[in-house]
C-alpha cells in the first residue's frame, strides 16, 4: 500500500488537521492502492500562510537562480521516471509504455522548458516615458485533474515558480500519489520552504477553501466545465485572477480531398488516447456524405485494433478508465447513444472479455449515423467513444464543427494544405491540428467558449502568472 499521511507545507511533512482519508484505486484491478489525507480549510490556511511568507524571498530570487531549481526538479523527476510511469499507469490506467513517454516524459520536459524560457524572458520593456515591468501575480492556488495528473500539475507549477509566484497545489484526489513524488523531488532539490505546498483533498472541501481564500491571488484550474463555473463564482468574491482549462468535444473535420485512411486513423488515435480521457480528444469525426460508408468501415476496423487490457501488459493498446464513476458514466452515454438512434459500428456498453477482474474496462466504441444534436455529440463523454457525423458540403462541416458549447481543439484534413489552413482558421477552438500536425509544447494551449480562458504551455503559460506594472518616468 502506498499510504501517505502528511501534507507538504512550508518545506516540511505536516500532519493533517483531521482524520479523514481518501481511498485511491488501481484502475487496472479496482483494488485500493493506497490512501491520502482529506485536507480541509485549516490545512489550506497553513499552506497559504507558508506560501505568503515565502513570496517576497522567492520573487526577489533572480530568474537565473529560479531556473536552476527548475532544472534540478526536472533532473530529479527524470531520475525517478520509471517509478513515476508505473505509478501513473496504475492510478490512471494508461498503458505503461505510453505512460512513460507522456505521463512521466512531459512533466520532466515541462520543468526543463520553463527553466529555459524564464532565462530568455524579458521582464521589462520601455514604452515612451514608461518602464513596463512584469511582476509575479503572487500566491497561486493550482487545482488539477486526474487524466494527465503530473503533466497538468507541472503546466502550472513550473511556469508559476519560474515567474516568481509561490504555489499551493490541490491535486486530484483520484490520482494524487504522483504529486507526493513531485514534493519529494522538490524537497531533494532544496527548493526554499513554502515556495511549493501540497494539500490533498476533495474539490468540495480543500478545493473550495483554496478558491475562497483571501490570501490567494490567482486560481489556475484544470478540470470539468461544471467545476470551472463554480470556481469562477467563488473566486469572484475576492476578485482574484482565474485561469480555466476545461472540457471539450472536439471535431475532426475530414474534407472531401483528404487522405481518408490517414485522416480516419489519426482521428481514432486522437479519440482513444488515454482511453478517451483526454480533454482534446477528437470525439466527433465529420465526413462528407459521399465518404461516409468508407470512413465508417475504416473507423470500425481501426477500433478493433485497440486491444483492451491491463495497463502493465505489453500488448495493451487501450487501458481501463480511471475510476468506477468514469466506467458508469461512459457506459451510460453509450446506452444513451443507442437509445437516441445512433448505430453501433464497434464496441458497445457491455464489458469487454478477457480483462482483469475489478478494473474499469470499456470497449472501444464507434457510433455511426450520429446527428450533432444527439447527447453523445454534444456532451463530453471522456471515454473511448467516437461519433461519426456526415455533412453536406464544406460550409456545413464547419458549421457542425462549431456547433458545440466547447471550443478546446479540433483537426482538419485535406490534401490541399492552403485549404486545410483556411478551414482550420474558421474552427472556434484554441488549437487545431492540420493534417495530423504534432503536439507542440511551446504553442499556446487553452480553450474558446466553455472550454475556458487563459493559455498554458510555452511562453504564453509563463505570462499567465505575471502582472503588468508601469512606472511613469520623468526624464
Ligand atoms: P473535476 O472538475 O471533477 O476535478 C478537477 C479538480 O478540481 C480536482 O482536483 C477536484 O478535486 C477539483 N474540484 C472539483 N470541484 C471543485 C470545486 N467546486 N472547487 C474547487 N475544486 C474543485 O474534473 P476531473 O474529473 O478531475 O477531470 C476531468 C475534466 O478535466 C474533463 O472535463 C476534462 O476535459 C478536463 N480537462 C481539461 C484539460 C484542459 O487543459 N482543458 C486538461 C485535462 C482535463
Amino acid at each position: 500500500m502506498l499510504n501517505r499521511d502528511k501534507f507538504f507545507i512550508d518545506g516540511r511533512w505536516t500532519a493533517p488537521s483531521g482524520q479523514e482519508m481518501i481511498d485511491v484505486h488501481n484502475a487496472g484491478n479496482g483494488e485500493v492502492m493506497g490512501r491520502v489525507p482529506a485536507g480541509g480549510a485549516k490545512d489550506i490556511d497553513a499552506a497559504v500562510a507558508a506560501a505568503r511568507a515565502a513570496l517576497d524571498g522567492w520573487r526577489e530570487t533572480p530568474a537565473e537562480k529560479r531556473a536552476e531549481y527548475l532544472d534540478k526538479i526536472s533532473a530529479g523527476l527524470k531520475a525517478r521516471a520509471d517509478e513515476l510511469a508505473k505509478l501513473i499507469a496504475q492510478e490512471v490506467g494508461m498503458p505503461l509504455k505510453m505512460a512513460a513517454r507522456i505521463q512521466a516524459g512531459l512533466p520532466i520536459a515541462n520543468f526543463a522548458n520553463y527553466a529555459r524560457l524564464v532565462r530568455e524572458f524579458s521582464f521589462e520593456q520601455k514604452i515612451g516615458n514608461s518602464l513596463v515591468v512584469r511582476e509575479p501575480v503572487g500566491v497561486v492556488g493550482a487545482i488539477t485533474p486526474w487524466n494527465y495528473p503530473l503533466h497538468q500539475i507541472t503546466l502550472k507549477v513550473a511556469p508559476a515558480l519560474a515567474a516568481g509566484c509561490t504555489v499551493v497545489l490541490k491535486p486530484s484526489e483520484v490520482a494524487p500519489f504522483n504529486a507526493f513524488l513531485l514534493a519529494e523531488v522538490a524537497e531533494a532539490a532544496g527548493l526554499p520552504k513554502g515556495v511549493l505546498n501540497i494539500v490533498t483533498g476533495t474539490g468540495a472541501a480543500a478545493g473550495e477553501a483554496l478558491v475562497k481564500h483571501a490570501g490567494v491571488d490567482m486560481i489556475s484550474f484544470t478540470g470539468s466545465t461544471r467545476a470551472g463555473k463554480r470556481i469562477s463564482e467563488l473566486a469572484a468574491q475576492t476578485v482574484k485572477r482565474v485561469a480555466l482549462e476545461l472540457g471539450g468535444k472536439s471535431a475532426s473535420l475530414i474534407l472531401d480531398d483528404a487522405d481518408l485512411a490517414a485522416a480516419v486513423k489519426g482521428t481514432v488515435n486522437g479519440c482513444y488516447l488515454n482511453s478517451g480521457q483526454t480533454c482534446t480528444a477528437l470525439t466527433r469525426m465529420l465526413v462528407p456524405e459521399s465518404l461516409y460508408p468508407e470512413a465508417s468501415r475504416l473507423a470500425a476496423e481501426a477500433a478493433k485494433g485497440f486491444v483492451v487490457g491491463d495497463p502493465l501488459s505489453e500488448t495493451t493498446r487501450l487501458g481501463p478508465l480511471t475510476s468506477q464513476a468514469q466506467l458508469e458514466r461512459v457506459r451510460s452515454y453509450i446506452k444513451q447513444g443507442v437509445a437516441e438512434g445512433a448505430e453501433v459500428l464497434a464496441g458497445g456498453a457491455e464489458a469487454p472479455e478477457g480483462v482483469p477482474a475489478g478494473g474499469y474496462y470499456v470497449k472501444p466504441t464507434v457510433f455511426g449515423k450520429v446527428s450533432n444534436n444527439m447527447t453523445i455529440a454534444q456532451e463530453e463523454i471522456f471515454g473511448p467513444v467516437l461519433s461519426i457525423i456526415a455533412y453536406r458540403d464544406e460550409e456545413d462541416g464547419i458549421r457542425i464543427a462549431n456547433d458545440s458549447p466547447y471550443g478546446l481543439a479540433g483537426a482538419v484534413w485535406s490534401k490541399d494544405e492552403a485549404r486545410a489552413q483556411r478551414v482550420a482558421r474558421r474552427i472556434r477552438a484554441g488549437q487545431v491540428d492540420v493534417n495530423g500536425g504534432a503536439f507542440n509544447m511551446n504553442a499556446p494551449f487553452g480553450g474558446f467558449k466553455q472550454s475556458g480562458h487563459g493559455r498554458e504551455a510555452g511562453v504564453y503559460g509563463l505570462e499567465e502568472f505575471l502582472e503588468y506594472k508601469s512606472l511613469q518616468l520623468k526624464g
